[in-house]
């Protein structure tokens, strides 16, 4: 074995064969569990198109050992590398958008201009009498060429829709390299020139290794997702009474010094009942926003029930009355709405609860001497 083989003998290209394989596996298996785990339809073309993406792997290899050189295995590989690049492209796609009827017959019909296209496969020996050699490198032009045809559709059709359009398109140009590569080589050198040779078993690996990250980033980011939206109240994008209270607990354990700011929006059924419930939720985002902002620099905010909301202050340096003045004050100023607030501070021996439901005590004081003012629990 010499360095020759190595970089772009029979050895090279079964290597980079072998590691695109170990790539396109380890695909398959986050692709297979994404869709397992969250049965989604969309999961199932990446999933698919990995395995084709296998098999075209598996006969590449297979190829290379028994040295057999068809014009059927040529074919084969061919339409494999044309189904499983529009699949490919399909899955990525549906890894970010729905997909209706339309998408279906868009990447579909793709594959299927692939079976057209290969009429002049079957046809050229028919029409066109060389050497075999000829007539094979005639009969593949077409498909080849049409390989070009998807990716230039593909990288203008496709990255408006997808997160990560920069890997996505880094990914295609670097497909366009391969494919170009692999003609000028085979049309132009006999598939000999090595340069081109090494720049062929080097290509897929980048491109796969750039499919991968793109996958897995997604993968990270849909997990990203689940949990965020498991923590946060959906129309206030406030924290939740759940994350909210094991928050709390947390510090109450360790006894850290905290507040609890307990608000509760004034005559808000009546505000609902003239104004509509739109109006109303609109209301809830606005008071929503001046808690989060309020509380950015020195703990966080939840929603604790309807239009109840909580801050908890880690923060020891607040001063926790003006801290609760100015959210009143904003408010007021700021929506058409009033807030009664209360809070309480923790002491040595106060549950969590229990320190929640002091605040909820002084906010119900607030209401019953006069709403829309700050009351301290005492
Ligand atoms: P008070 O000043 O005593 O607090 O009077 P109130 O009308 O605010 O009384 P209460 O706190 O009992 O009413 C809460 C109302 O908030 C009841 C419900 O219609 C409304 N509400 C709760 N959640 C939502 C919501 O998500 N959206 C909207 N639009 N309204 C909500
Ligand atoms: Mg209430
Ligand atoms: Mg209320």
């Amino acid at each position: 074995m010499s360095v020759v083989d190595l970089l772009y003998g029979e050895l090279a290209s079964l290597l980079s064969n072998v590691i695109v394989f170990v790539i396109v596996v380890l695909m398959f298996v986050i692709s297979l569990r994404l869709f397992l785990d969250r049965r989604k339809k969309g999961y199932m073309s990446m999933t698919i198109s990995l395995v084709i993406v296998g098999l075209q792997y598996m006969l590449k290899i297979y190829v290379s050992f028994s040295a057999i050189d068809t014009s059927l295995t040529s074919y084969t590989l061919l339409m494999l590398k044309i189904i499983s690049f529009v699949l490919l492209n399909f899955g990525i796609y549906q890894l970010y958008n729905r997909t209706f009827r339309k998408q279906y017959i868009f990447f579909y019909g793709l594959i299927i201009m692939g079976f057209v296209v290969s009429v002049l496969h079957f046809s050229v020996p028919q029409m066109y009498s060389g050497t075999p050699q000829q007539v094979r490198l005639l009969q593949d032009i077409g498909l080849e060429l049409y390989v070009f045809v998807l990716v230039f559709l593909c990288f203008y059709m496709i990255p408006p829709y997808v997160g990560q359009q920069m890997k996505y398109q880094l990914a295609l140009t670097v497909y366009f390299f391969i494919q170009s590569v692999h003609l000028v080589n085979v049309y132009m050198y006999g598939n000999t020139q090595p340069i081109l040779t090494i720049a062929g078993n080097a290509l897929p690996i980048v491109f796969y290794l750039l499919l991968f990250m793109l996958l897995f980033d997604r993968v990270v980011e849909l997990m990203q997702a689940i949990y965020n939206s498991s923590i946060t109240d959906g129309l206030t994008r406030l924290y939740n009474r759940k994350f909210f209270y094991n928050r709390v607990t947390q510090h109450v354990q360790r006894h850290l010094p905290v507040y609890i700011l307990f608000s509760d929006i004034d005559n808000f059924k009546k505000l609902n009942d003239t104004q509509g419930h739109q109006m109303g939720d609109d209301v809830l985002k606005q008071v929503a926003q001046i808690m989060k902002e309020e509380a950015e620099d020195c703990g966080i905010a939840g929603r604790y029930g309807g239009e109840e909301m909580v801050v908890m202050v880690t923060d020891p340096g607040v001063k926790m009355d003006a801290f609760a003045e100015r959210v009143r004050s904003r408010i007021e100023k700021e929506t058409i709405v009033t807030a009664s607030i209360g809070y309480s501070k923790y002491k040595n021996g106060v549950s969590a609860e229990e320190l929640i439901k002091q605040a909820d005590e002084a906010m119900y004081k607030a209401k019953t001497s006069g709403k829309n003012k700050v009351v301290k629990y005492a």
